[in-house]
């Protein structure tokens, strides 16, 4: 029989991962269907989980930490971070994981020297990203708009725009916001993001699919840009190895769902 999988979100219009996960299934020959669900209310996720008798699920805007909410079982790091962007049911209860933190890691690796990295934004892609990356020997500052967020990082240095001060030169500064998703804004204020942008290795915007405001301003500094379609992929990846019970290789689903995107 078919397995069914979806991604639970709001917008979720723009998500490649049905794109991805289907190459996969294809290329793979295994049975199964991946297809989209705008969710708007989060509280729902388990009981449409449920009704809609699907095998697995990624979770995406807004709903990773009801989604946190709404498994029997958790693996390590999703309880560590409090979100989950992946699900996967098995004998009638549902198993979360977080693999967006890992698929941000494994799309870094390319950047041999870095070792000080500026996140922009505090919410939950970059509380999950700076503890994998913290783990994996960085050095990482955040930088957040507004300070209630920050409370969450009392491992990390942390500023807001008004505090915000040089104290050392950073080798990757990553946009972990939304700002630059579905409009032009800039993720912080020119004058911070050029003092900090002219001596860094990379800019790296995890918003996928398009040149954002700040990989542009980036760009026009002279410095490497990347955007968030290695996350994605990779995040994809680790997903679909959950959804299939780990029987394809990192490498062979890696070649269907890039081919995809
Ligand atoms: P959250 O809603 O949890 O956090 C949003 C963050 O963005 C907050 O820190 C918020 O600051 C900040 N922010 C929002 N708007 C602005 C703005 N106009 N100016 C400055 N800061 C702003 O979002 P997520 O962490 O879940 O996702 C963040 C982004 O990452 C999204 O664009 C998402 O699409 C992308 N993403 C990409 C992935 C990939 O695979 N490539 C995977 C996961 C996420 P404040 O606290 O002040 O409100």
């Amino acid at each position: 029989m078919k397995e069914l999988f979806t991604i639970f979100g709001n917008p979720i219009n723009h998500s490649k991962s049905p794109l991805m996960h289907n190459s996969a299934f294809r290329g793979l020959g295994y049975n199964g269907c991946y297809t989209r669900y705008k969710l708007e209310d989060g509280s729902q996720l388990r009981e449409k989980f449920f009704e809609l008798n699907i095998n697995g699920a990624n979770i995406t805007v807004p709903h990773k930490k009801e989604a946190f909410k709404a498994c029997d079982w958790l693996d390590d790091f999703a309880k560590r971070v409090g979100a989950v962007n992946t699900i996967v049911k098995r004998d009638g209860k549902l198993y979360g994981y977080n693999t967006d933190a890992l698929g941000f890691l494994k799309a870094i690796e390319e950047f041999k020297n870095a070792k000080r990295v500026l996140l922009l934004g505090a919410g939950g892609t970059a509380q999950a990203t700076s503890a994998i990356l913290k783990d994996a020997g960085y050095i990482v500052t955040i930088l957040n708009r507004s300070a209630k967020r920050l409370e969450q990082y009392r491992e990390f240095e942390t500023y807001t725009f008004e505090t915000f001060k040089i104290t050392k030169r950073y080798d990757l500064i990553v946009n972990m916001t939304s700002a630059g998703l579905e409009d032009n804004i800039l993720p912080s204020p020119k004058e911070i993001l050029n003092s900090v942008i002219k001596d860094a290795q990379a800019c790296i915007d995890i918003i996928y699919g398009k040149e954002t405001p700040f990989l542009k301003l980036a760009k026009s500094m002279g410095v490497y840009i990347k955007d968030g379609s290695d996350m994605l992929l990779y995040q994809g990846v680790i997903a679909f190895r959950h959804f299939t019970h780990q029987k394809f290789s990192f490498d062979e689903v890696e070649r269907y769902m890039r081919e995809a995107i």
